[in-house]
């Protein structure tokens, strides 16, 4: 039988709410020792640390919590996300009120407009028409007088 040095104890007390098979793994890759499953669980019984398996938070690590099922992060977590989605959101309908009222988009709407109107403009001079008739004109496709 292994024997247990410090550090292997050490990993027991800290991933042991991630159950035997992980701490099996975590021992095995760092101290380079295979303990059996059952001796794990006699030796978290000897030194009292626990084996049972509880729900860690991804992001912020806090153990036995439980788990957003959207988010997958715990209550505390969960709220920060949303006030960062809330945020996020916030900013996007800023920018798009700043680029409805100002910017490089509504200048090139802007320039456009002024060169249909031009264009049109002249159109209706070369064939002598009202502005009304030529927009009627254009709408229909073809001449609606
Ligand atoms: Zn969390």
């Amino acid at each position: 039988m292994a024997r247990w040095t410090m550090r292997q104890e050490e990993i027991l007390r800290e991933h042991g709410h991630r159950g035997v098979e992980a701490v099996r793994a975590i021992i095995a890759e760092e101290c380079g020792v295979v303990h059996s499953p059952h001796a794990i669980e006699m030796h978290a019984h000897r030194i009292r640390a626990s084996l049972r398996e509880r729900k860690v938070c991804p992001e912020c690590g806090a153990v036995g919590v439980p788990l957003n099922l959207r988010t997958g992060l715990c209550p505390k977590c969960t709220v920060f996300q949303h006030v960062e989605e809330q945020a996020a959101l916030s900013e996007m309908l800023a920018q798009e009120r700043m680029q409805a009222c100002s910017g490089k988009a509504l200048d090139e709407a802007k320039k456009e407009y002024d060169a249909l109107r031009q264009r049109n403009s002249r159109f209706r001079r070369k064939h002598g028409l009202s502005a009304k008739q030529s927009i009627k004109h254009s709408l229909n496709g073809q001449d609606g007088a």
